[in-house]
């Protein structure tokens, strides 16, 4: 298990569609245990692949309860085949994206399908916080990100700050570049 490095707002890879997952394999499970594990080190509930350099259809959730245990989801392809028309605005933040939050809406229920991680179908349903948090990951596999959801004065109050993000993003991929190169 590895704490991964989780690319930040101004990495292209963020805007990329993630590609299908053909085949459940030991690396796509070795993955999912790499992406709780990065997930739980920085607080999130939910991290999609694509966020840590690996542009595959996979993200995990974590939801911690009240009472009783907390309830982990890792998908392989997950498709939205239910959304329920009564929204929810609430404000949300992104590991790719830190210290940035605002107002987002999304629907208060969802059920996706896909596949666990032995590779059988499954269908879930989410409400409230895991419904937005699948919501938000299932985005980051079609390379939409939660700012994109927020409406456009939230945007213009966050312009500067994104801005900044991303040139910092950038030229630190630059130095890397440079280093391996
Ligand atoms: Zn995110």
């Amino acid at each position: 298990m590895a704490i991964l490095k989780i690319r930040k707002w101004g990495d292209p890879i963020l805007k990329t569609r993630a590609a299908e997952i053909t085949e459940v394999t030991e690396e796509i499970r070795r993955l999912a245990a790499d992406l709780l594990d990065t997930m739980r080190s920085e607080s999130g509930v939910g991290l999609a692949a694509n966020q840590t350099g690996v542009g595959i259809r996979l993200f995990v959730a974590e939801v911690l309860k009240e009472n009783g245990p907390a309830e982990t989801y890792a998908l392989v392809n997950p498709r939205l085949v239910f959304q329920s028309k009564q929204k929810e605005t609430k404000e949300e933040g992104c590991l790719s994206f830190p210290g940035i939050y605002g107002k987002v809406e999304r629907a208060l229920d969802v059920e996706i399908e896909g596949k666990d991680l032995d590779g059988h179908s499954i269908r879930l349903r989410g409400h409230g916080l895991l419904a937005r948090a699948f919501q938000h990951e299932m985005d980051h596999l079609d390379g939409i990100v939660f700012i994109e959801r927020m409406g456009m004065a939230q945007r213009l109050l966050l312009k500067k700050t994104l801005a900044e993000l991303a040139s910092e993003t950038r030229s630190r991929m630059k130095k890397a570049s440079l280093k391996s190169g």
